[in-house]
């Protein structure tokens, strides 16, 4: 076994600052697995910490690995870990919890305060082999394409956002076509939802969204969200939002265009404050929830489930470019200029 490695490493405070190191091969704890990496997913969490805004500066503690979206083979075990096997094909949760609080304890890890992000609190995976704790590991199903088993991260925001409230027969709005909002428009079509309308304002992923089952797409440079009612057969507004887009203006936007009741789950996350009229959150009656990462292990679960069911074919599309991992940048250049939806990279 080699005792060095090449990895992605965030090795300077600033824009950009990527390297390719040679590195050592993490240890294998007790409770940990080792995992040689295939493939990589870009996220949106590594444009942050690549483009080094505030958040990143306040969270990032350079030099460390990047990286979190993965799929990769078992190649070793710890000493505890009795339940996993070598050569399995896996993936795994980012967060890491804590095991031991209240939420960690009733089945709610995605609730916990103590969690660790992979790549960002901790040495990521955009390397050749990475240490994940055992409890984070998911196996994979291998006839699901390995290019969508790298991508199951942001998928699984999708997934969870999307069923955060029953959608059978309901008319869905989702706010902002990046990679989860537009993963969410077939997860939402397979739940059952009669319309599901997206918003942007480029027309290029809207019209990636319509061949993912969109019932309508919305440029809000050129229409607004209520001229489609009436082609949708629509008349109080939707039912459910999905906010993927952490724009102040369309969350606002969404807010207008909800039916009294509504239900908002917001995932995307607001670079300026938002502005909002709190009488029509009230009056209207409606209910805002936010969702941060995937239930563990239900969203896992139901992964894997949709993924087998039809799912792939449409995440497959989502994944518009793929590079040797020694391109990175080519890959992160992609995504800055906005001609890429998903990134994956290959070890
Ligand atoms: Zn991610
Ligand atoms: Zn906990």
């Amino acid at each position: 076994m080699q005792k060095t490695m090449k990895a992605i490493v965030k090795a300077r405070g600033e824009y950009g600052g990527l390297e390719i190191r040679e590195v050592a091969v993490p240890a294998v704890g007790k409770d940990d697995v080792l995992v040689k990496i295939r493939k990589n997913g870009i996220c949106g969490t590594d444009m942050h910490i690549y483009k080094w805004d505030a958040w990143a500066q306040r969270t990032i503690k350079p030099p460390m690995i990047l990286g979190h979206e993965f799929v990769g083979e078992i190649i070793a075990l710890g000493e505890n870990v009795d339940w996993l096997e070598i050569g399995q094909l896996v993936s795994g949760e980012g967060h890491v919890v804590c095991g031991h609080c209240r939420w960690c304890i009733t089945g709610q890890q995605h609730l916990c305060r103590a969690t660790q992000g992979i790549g960002v609190n901790r040495d990521g995976v955009f390397a050749e082999f990475a240490a994940i704790p055992a409890n984070n590991i998911w196996i994979c199903d291998p006839t699901i394409p390995e290019n969508v088993l790298a991508v199951q991260d942001p998928l699984g925001n999708a997934i969870h956002t999307a069923f955060s409230f029953p959608i059978l027969g309901e008319d869905v709005l989702i706010t902002g076509a990046g990679p989860i909002g537009l993963m969410a428009v077939p997860v939402a079509k397979m739940a059952g939802a009669r319309n599901i309308v997206i918003t942007a304002r480029r027309d290029a992923p809207l019209e990636l969204a319509k061949k993912l089952g969109a019932t309508r797409t919305v440029n809000v440079k050129k229409e607004k969200i209520r001229d489609v009612f009436e082609e949708l057969n629509m008349k109080e507004g939707f039912d459910v939002g999905l906010e993927m887009s952490g724009n102040p203006e369309a969350f606002a936007d969404m807010v207008d265009n909800m039916a009294n009741g509504g239900k908002i789950a917001i995932l995307g996350i607001f670079a300026e404050d938002v502005k909002l009229d709190w009488d029509k959150i009230i009056f209207r009656m409606l209910t805002l929830k936010g969702i941060y990462g995937r239930e563990m292990y239900d969203t896992w679960y139901k992964m894997t489930a949709l993924l087998t069911s039809g799912l792939s074919e449409h995440i497959e599309k989502t994944i518009t470019h793929e590079f040797h991992y020694s391109d990175f940048e080519a890959g992160f250049d992609a995504m800055i200029k906005g001609e890429a939806v998903k990134v994956v990279l290959n070890w």
